[in-house]
């Protein structure tokens, strides 16, 4: 096996990485603390970001974007969110997003959506799913009708018209352009009854609702927002009717492998706050990495950190390669990611000690936002039951999702 990196992979991740110490890290703790979400929004780093090319890293050259291969967005998505979780996450909704523009969209969608979003600066998307009564719903196995999923999409002659409410959706009230996940079909499961459409933020009958106050990944936004008589013409459908299984199946490879990579980068700021901190702290006269049990915290945090970027390195490459064992590995990288983060996050505390909940050390942000990650992009359990029933109905990838 090699696992060095092209050239290519190695640039992007060297200038996230000096993006991360030029622009992110100078200021992030004084913006973190803003009282509120809407003024936490890095407006002028998303710009930055347009303008060095990773708003559309995942973008298809032929678009104007880099066309980055998964495993780079994973790479970059690490270094972005050494600096900040919540940044990481506003970029990698972009990418994710930007998996379905290739070749889930038909050539009109391509022209009609792709060219707006490349030249617009601030443009970020978002993936609008959970609602109030369905958050594990839609990541479950979709077989029943019988789910709380209530925004539903009615034909109306060469529309659709779109109502219902979604919540806690990343980018959500401050993105330009949503994938919307609605019912066509109530009297079936959501996978087989349920379609994915794109609606751009300035169509008549989507309102903007709020930004959810939250202790984690705080300068990104969580959304709640509505959708009430929204016409959207059948030509925003991604795909057929019906074919939502096959969509997040066939199209959202990365999606996993991606998330996982922003966990882990929180893992690492910690363990490299924590390292440089054990180095300069003395107690009894010596440096506490001195100190067996210091040491050995540093040294489970490396191990941990160094395994789980193999797993997700290896789940992108598979998932650049459409491999189908991407699916489950992915689900389960960012069960090991998150899972890792948070530990990375709990040692390092305590290497700092009473320092670690002290606002004059970073340590406090890792922990929070290392938490949202056991939760975000499906919960761990949920992430951990579809990767077994991946394994075990690898012949069947409409059961898998996103
Ligand atoms: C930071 C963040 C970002 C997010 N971004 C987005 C986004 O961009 N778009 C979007 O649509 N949503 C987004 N979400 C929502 C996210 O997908 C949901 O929060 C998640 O799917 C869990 O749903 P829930 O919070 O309603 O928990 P619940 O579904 O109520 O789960 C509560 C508990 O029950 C367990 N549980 C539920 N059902 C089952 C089951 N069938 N089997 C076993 N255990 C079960 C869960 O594992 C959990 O322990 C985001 C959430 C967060 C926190």
């Amino acid at each position: 096996m090699d696992f060095l990196l092209t050239p290519e992979q190695q640039r992007w991740r060297d200038l996230a990485r000096e993006f991360t110490e030029k622009f992110i890290a100078p200021d992030v703790i004084r913006r973190d603390r803003l009282p509120t979400a809407a003024e936490r929004i890095p407006w002028d780093w998303i710009r930055e970001a347009d303008k060095q090319g990773i708003r559309t890293l995942g973008v298809p050259k032929k678009f104007g974007g880099a066309g980055a291969d998964i495993l780079t967005l994973c790479l970059v998505g690490e270094e972005l969110a050494v600096g900040d979780l919540g940044f990481a996450v506003i970029m990698d909704q972009c990418w994710k997003m930007a998996n379905l523009f290739g070749d889930a969209m038909n050539a009109e969608q391509q022209q009609r959506f792709i060219p707006k979003f490349v030249a617009d600066p601030d443009a970020t998307t978002a993936i609008a799913i959970t609602e109030a009564g369905a958050g594990s719903d839609h990541q479950g196995y979709y077989d029943s009708p019988d789910i709380d999923f209530q925004t539903t999409a009615v034909r109306d002659g060469d529309h659709y018209v779109l109502n219902g409410t979604k919540r806690y959706v990343s980018n959500g009230s401050m993105a330009k352009l949503y994938f919307v996940v609605a019912r066509t079909d109530t009297q079936k499961n959501l996978r087989d009854g349920g379609a994915i459409f794109i609606v751009p933020s300035d169509t008549p009958g989507f309102r903007v609702g709020f930004f959810h106050e939250k202790s984690s990944q705080r300068l990104a936004t969580n959304g709640t927002f509505h959708f009430e008589n929204c016409r959207v013409p059948v030509s925003n459908r991604l795909g057929e009717e019906g074919m939502l299984g096959r969509l997040r199946s066939e199209y959202m490879w990365g999606s996993k492998a991606e998330a996982a990579a922003t966990a882990l980068g929180v893992g690492r700021a910690a363990y490299e706050y924590a390292l440089a901190y054990a180095k300069k702290r003395k107690q009894g006269g010596k440096a506490i990495v001195e100190l067996a049990p210091v040491a050995m915290m540093l040294g489970t945090m490396a191990m941990k950190l160094d395994a789980a970027r193999l797993q997700i390195w290896k789940a992108a490459w598979l998932a650049d390669r459409k491999q189908a064992e991407a699916r489950p590995l992915g689900l389960l990288a960012k069960v090991n990611a998150s899972e890792t983060a948070f530990e990375c996050c709990k040692l390092a505390g305590e290497v700092l000690g009473g320092a670690s909940i002290m606002y004059d050390h970073p340590v406090e942000k890792y922990l929070r936002d290392a938490s949202s990650f056991l939760h975000s992009d499906g919960t761990n359990q949920l992430c951990l039951l579809r990767a077994s029933q991946a394994i075990a109905n690898l012949e069947n990838p409409a059961l898998y999702g996103f």
